[in-house]
């Protein structure tokens, strides 16, 4: 028999984090679109240009290089982080939540949203002083595992994959093009995937690094190292109960969604303008989507892209779900970062 709890509170939380600048953009040309006004709230293009901000001591300034009216709109969210977070900051309120909910029995998601070097993949995958929230969290739940080892019996598997142009593909396994199956007892599946039994979080590094190199890069005018495929790591919980034989499945699905810039307005051309739209396709999708749960609707459009046919259950009613969107602080990604504060604020207001 497969019980479940019923998981308590909203199932879809949304966190802003916004990454420190990067060396060019503290330069003359650097202005602060960002104000961090509490741990939830924070303002897009602040009216006050008084308003000191310190990066490593030295004062920045709210300056409105364009000369164009401030929007100066204010967001909240369930929480925003500043430069000054870390990794294991931003764990502690994400995804280290979800895993109760996953003992439990329930599907759980993680996504990184935003434009090309907002932050996404060093928010997933971080760096040997500052791991990422993947590591973080396969480290919390193999240490919940060993607590419960005594009453539980566990089976746990990883796949990494990406979805690039519409194709799904083994990051751990390179090879063609894998199929979606519908599947009675799973849901979709993806057929002829490598799953791999882990049970240590230490084999983790070398398992993701080896799939990120798989990972479909094509430099473009925004950011040599551009990602426009979505990367999706997913954790297969099987849990035995010893005292009952219950048995309790979950799955976590951990996404490091393409860049969310505009196709058209980075320079795009021929191939590279299709790829472009194929990924707003699948952002589009996926806010469609998750609007829709959210909204009762009856006939929640899922088919529209392989990004929402592999989450369909894991998004939704008996899941809980949780979104990271990344930002520049900079006037040099004024427009990303507005589009994906807007993007984030209508996941959020469901
Ligand atoms: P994305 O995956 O969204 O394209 P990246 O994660 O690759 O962006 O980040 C772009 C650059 O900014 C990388 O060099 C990364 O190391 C750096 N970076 C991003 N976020 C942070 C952060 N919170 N702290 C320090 N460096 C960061
Ligand atoms: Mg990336």
């Amino acid at each position: 028999p497969i019980s479940r709890i019923r998981a308590k509170g909203r199932n879809i939380r949304v966190i802003v984090r916004v990454r420190p600048p990067s060396n060019r953009e503290q330069g003359e040309n650097f202005s602060n679109v960002l104000k961090i006004v509490d741990d939830s709230t924070i303002v897009f293009d602040p009216k006050e240009e008084n308003v000191p901000f310190f990066y490593h001591g030295v004062q920045q300034r709210y300056r409105n290089l364009t000369k164009r009216p401030n929007k100066n709109l204010q967001f909240t969210f369930d929480r925003v982080f500043s430069h000054e977070a870390c990794n294991n900051d931003v764990f502690e309120c994400t995804t280290k939540e979800l895993i109760k909910t996953l003992m439990n029995g329930y599907n759980c998601s993680a996504f990184v949203y935003g434009a090309t070097g907002a932050g996404k993949t060093h928010t997933m995958l971080g760096r040997g002083d500052d791991p990422g929230i993947i590591f973080l969290t396969m480290r919390e739940l193999f240490k919940q595992k060993d607590e419960l080892s005594q009453e539980r019996h566990f089976e746990i598997e990883v796949t990494y994959l990406e979805v690039y142009n519409e194709t799904v593909k083994d990051l751990l396994n390179p090879g063609p093009a894998l199929e979606l199956r519908e599947n009675g007892q799973y849901g979709v599946i993806v057929a002829g995937i490598q799953v791999h039994r882990i049970d240590k979080s230490e084999k983790l590094f070398d398992l993701l690094e080896q799939g990120n190199k798989n990972r479909t890069q094509h430099p473009t005018d925004a950011n040599e190292e551009s990602s426009r495929s979505h990367a999706i790591f997913q954790v297969c919980l099987r849990m035995k109960i010893i005292s009952t034989n219950e048995i309790r499945l979950a799955k976590l699905s951990m996404i490091d969604l393409a860049g969310s810039e505009n196709g058209a307005a980075t320079g795009y051309s021929g191939a590279r303008f299709t790829e472009g739209v194929n990924i707003n396709k699948s952002l589009l999708a996926l806010g469609n989507y998750i609007n829709g749960l959210a909204h009762k609707q009856r006939y929640v459009p899922y088919r529209d892209s392989k990004l929402t046919r592999l989450l369909k259950d894991s998004l939704g009613d008996n899941c809980q779900t949780v979104m990271i969107a990344n930002v520049s602080p900079s006037s040099l990604s004024y427009e990303d970062t507005y589009n994906t504060l807007r993007y984030a604020i209508r996941v959020k207001s469901i």
